[in-house]
């Protein structure tokens, strides 16, 4: 059966009913033809890579779905040296890499001063690479030091638009605070990445469509989206995880809702299916985000098993993007500030 055609016009906005209305009665090969077509007309054929550096796994907080969680006794901690990080970006930039992800456990404050002179020192050596952080929730002042210091994009995930579910998930912390973060982090200027995972106990498909829709209310520039997998460390260990068809057909409904923003096919992804990273990039992905930590740091940050701690050869998964008509594409790759969307959705036979 030829499937029914998601039809996009140009020149009409898309509301969030037709994204709504496509999602749920759309088959999972016509809603990710659609996203994948539509993402390939506003970002082109490219796909922006972001080399990721895991700089520290300690953590203040203990996240319930978390392997790196304060609670687990059984993580080797450790923070990498300022040098040891600019000498991994130095590495990056000899491999075109030209935006950067530095991540870790959320912070203590006192260890923000810490950061924001490491960032001081990347940014005065290489001042044109786009630098982003993804440390947690900290305080307003924090994030604006960090900003003044030279970082210019923030990654931080709502995880879960359901306030009890964060909650009973994220230490008793509230969902208001993390959505203050992201209010503060976007009035200071930074371009501001969020999501959520998929699949977490308790989630339910209002939830998850409540995600989706968050990221919309939000306006993220960045959208990252990754299917929870359970830690043998965590109190999750025996939850169940969803099926792959789902992270595919929420990354096409996030595309569908955000056409402008920059959607990573993440590492979760991949772990969770050998060919993750491509379904995500045919549901409408533009980035990835190969880890280039090093391999005796990388295997002491496990948020989830499975996790490749290798440094990945980005030839061979460019070589991986060719049968699908893509490439990688190095640079900054700054969110887009399209205005108001132009792109119109209808269904016909
Ligand atoms: N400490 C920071 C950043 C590091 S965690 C923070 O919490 O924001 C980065 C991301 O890993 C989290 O946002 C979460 O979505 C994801 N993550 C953590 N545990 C996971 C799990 N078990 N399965 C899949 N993703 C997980
Ligand atoms: Fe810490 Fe982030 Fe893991 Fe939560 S998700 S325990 S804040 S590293």
């Amino acid at each position: 059966m030829k499937g029914a055609e998601i039809e996009m016009e140009p020149n009409e906005p898309l509301s969030a009913e037709d994204a709504i209305a496509a999602y749920r009665t759309s088959t999972t090969e016509e809603l990710t033809r659609t996203a994948r077509a539509l993402t390939e007309r506003i970002h082109g054929k490219g796909i922006w890579v972001r080399g990721l550096v895991e700089i520290s796994n300690r953590c203040r907080r203990n996240c319930l779905y978390c392997g790196i969680r304060r609670g687990n006794e059984e993580v080797v901690r450790y923070t990498m040296s300022g040098p040891e990080v600019l000498s991994v970006v130095e590495r990056g930039v000899g491999r075109k890499i030209w935006s950067f992800v530095l991540q870790s456990g959320e912070l203590d404050p006192i260890k923000t001063d810490d950061l924001a002179r490491l960032v001081e020192s990347i940014r005065s050596k290489w001042p044109d690479i786009a630098l982003t952080l993804s440390c947690g929730t900290l305080s307003r002042s924090e994030y604006r030091r960090l900003k003044a210091a030279g970082a210019d994009r923030y990654l931080l995930r709502f995880e879960t638009s359901d306030e009890k579910l964060f909650a009973k998930l994220r230490d008793r912390s509230t969902l208001k605070r993390r959505l203050r973060a992201l209010t503060d982090l976007k009035e200071l200027g930074y371009q501001t990445g969020s999501g959520f995972m998929l699949g977490l106990p308790g989630e339910t498909p209002e939830i998850r469509m409540g995600n989706a829709l968050l990221c919309k209310t939000m306006e993220c520039d960045m959208v990252g989206i990754g299917p929870f997998i359970p830690h043998p460390g965590t109190p999750l260990h025996s939850a169940r995880s969803e099926s792959f068809e789902l992270t595919e057909r929420m990354t096409a409904f996030v595309r569908l809702l955000l056409p402008f923003a920059h959607v990573p096919a993440t590492t979760a992804a991949g772990t969770m299916d050998e060919r993750g990273r491509e379904r995500m990039i045919m549901a409408g992905a533009n980035v990835v985000m190969p880890n280039i930590t090093p391999q005796e740091y990388a295997r002491h940050y496990f948020l989830y098993p499975g996790k490749s701690v290798l440094d990945e050869k980005m030839e061979n998964f460019g070589k991986r993007l060719t049968p699908l008509g893509r490439e990688l594409r190095f640079g900054r790759g700054d969110c887009l500030k399209p205005g108001e969307p132009t792109i119109n959705i209808k269904r016909s036979a």
